[in-house]
């Protein structure tokens, strides 16, 4: 089987080692595992749908949603989508897609049923059996349809679509990202080598698994690494220290956001910590401030990875080594897997030291967005895939993201990357988290506000917060506007959504 085959990456794996274990449920081993993928991808392959069709997932977080995108990226093409979508979510996400099917749990209420029958598209039963291994499952066809005529199908080839999924929809509109089995080989490599996985390793998953954080660096990397993998059902702060307690983890890895919720308890659970040492953490998908990985690192006793991600990339661009070598908090750390290099708007690459937007080239990058040929005018040039993220490289080759180019405030033609204003609030001793963001003004076009969490027990006020910025920043980066929030607003994958803060909040300038 080739190097760039899904399935043959999990062959790797001893069959006896656990693969998937999920709370209070038996594990599944990697034979296990294999055999599920095997018979998944041949049940599809009976039912008519064969390699590169999209088969989109609706499902709970869990070891079922685990192995059922493992055995869809094998053989067809997964869509994993969120589950807390609406109908006309749906709608747009099933129509985009043109799936093919769609698996729920037995039981399912979600509105994406009736959206697929209204469509045409056929919907499958995920069925777990009573007491079954964690990640076991079967197939049934919730409404049989005249049958198909099954297809050969059989492992999905290199340059197969193996999943698609969307952008987050930070900065835009989500676009569709096509990845292929070499894609997923390539990232699943990438990662393990960063990471140095091995079949003693075990990792928590609280990451949402509709996402590419969790599915390639939660999931995919680890099994393929013949490690094993605690799926939960979702990321709840109360709960993370209890899973601790039973999966035992030598690692996890989170956004930002949870960690400093995983923070605020730590305290309350220091002999849960002391008892499962860690052998490190991982941050990925959004910006991690210097001061709460060196609180992480000091109340868990392990170093934290912060890497760098993103959905067209098959998640990792970048990371952080492991010591003896260096971690540069603030920074993404060094290339991992792709070539990453820092252009000019004229597509002239830029020394060390020179900001400009951060590019990447590799066997990890998708070959394009779907049906978006503007976005891919856009998004390649001179062979190289633009980020959209605003950067530097250091003379060692740490990366430093300093803005995403469509988040720059634009106040009346000053560009100000919200980035180095959070930075700034971040250093006052009484707030715990900050998100600034560019809202709408008359006569400016935008100016800068803030949504601010103040640590338990602290006060600053509007003023006082703005006299600190005024300090270490130029007048007009100030934020004329501070909001205090019990939390930061986030979207569905947790992470900061700067575009479309200010109308959200309901400031309207
Ligand atoms: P859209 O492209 O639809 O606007 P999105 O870019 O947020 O959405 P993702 O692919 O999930 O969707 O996120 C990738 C982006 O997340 C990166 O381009 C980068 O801006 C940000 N990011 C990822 N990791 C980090 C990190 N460690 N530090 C700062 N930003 C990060
Ligand atoms: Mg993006």
């Amino acid at each position: 089987m080739s190097e760039d085959s899904l399935f043959g990456l999990l062959q790797a794996a001893d069959d006896h080692a656990i693969a998937l274990r999920a709370p209070d449920r038996p594990a599944l081993r990697h034979a296990g595992l294999r055999q599920l993928v095997a018979g998944t991808v041949a049940r599809l392959n009976a039912l008519g749908i064969g390699r590169n069709e999209r088969v989109a997932l609706v499902l709970a977080n869990g070891p079922e949603m685990a192995s059922c995108f493992l055995a869809c990226a094998c053989g067809v093409a997964a869509a994993p989508l969120n589950p807390a979508y609406r109908a006309d979510e749906f709608e747009f996400y099933l129509g985009d897609l043109n799936a093919r099917a769609l698996i729920v749990e037995r039981g399912s209420s979600s509105p994406a049923i009736a959206v697929a029958e209204k469509l045409g598209v056929r919907v499958l039963d995920l069925v777990v059996a009573e007491g079954a291994p964690s990640g076991l499952f079967t197939l049934e066809e919730r409404s049989p349809q005249a049958t198909a005529p099954a297809t050969a199908g059989g492992y999905a080839q290199p340059d197969d679509v193996s999943m698609v999924l969307h952008t987050s929809g930070t900065t835009s509109r989500p676009k569709i990202v096509p990845l292929s089995q070499r894609n997923l080989c390539a990232s699943a490599r990438n990662i393990r080598q960063s990471l140095q996985f091995t079949a003693a390793d075990c990792g928590l998953n609280i990451m949402p698994l509709f996402h590419i954080h969790g599915l390639i660096a939660g999931v995919l990397a680890p099994l393929s690494a013949g490690s094993q993998v605690f799926c939960t059902p979702g990321f709840n702060a109360l709960k993370f220290f209890a899973w601790m307690d039973e999966a035992k983890p030598s690692w996890y890895t989170a956004v930002p956001t949870m960690h400093q919720a995983i923070l605020s308890r730590a305290s309350k659970n220091a002999e849960v910590i002391a008892r499962h040492p860690l052998r490190f953490m991982r941050s990925s998908s959004s910006s991690m401030p210097p001061q709460v990985i060196a609180e992480l690192e000091q109340v868990f006793g392990a170093p934290l990875i912060e890497a760098y991600g993103m959905t067209e990339a098959t998640h990792q661009m970048a990371s952080n080594p492991f010591p003896p070598r260096t971690r540069k908090p603030g920074t993404v750390g060094l290339a991992a897997g792709p070539e990453v290099a820092i252009m000019d708007t004229n597509g002239a690459l830029l020394a060390a030291g020179e900001t400009g937007e951060i590019v990447i080239r590799g066997a990890n990058v998708t070959a394009g967005y779907e049906s978006n040929p503007s976005a891919n005018a856009e998004a390649f040039s001179h062979g190289w895939f633009r980020t959209g993220d605003q950067g530097q490289m250091d003379a060692e080759g740490y990366i430093s993201i300093t803005g995403r180019l469509k988040e720059i405030i634009n106040r009346g033609g000053e560009k100000i990357s919200p980035r180095e204003v959070d930075e700034v609030l971040m250093d006052h001793p009484a707030v715990a988290q900050v998100v600034c963001f560019g809202m709408p003004h008359a006569k400016l076009g935008e100016e800068v506000a803030a949504v601010v969490v103040l640590r338990d027990g602290q006060q600053a006020s509007e003023r006082e917060l703005q006299d600190f910025v005024a300090q270490r920043l130029a007048d007009f980066k100030v934020p004329k506007k501070l909001l205090f929030m019990d939390e930061i607003p986030k979207g569905a994958t947790g992470k900061l959504q700067r575009i479309g803060l200010a109308q959200k909040l309901g400031l309207t300038g």
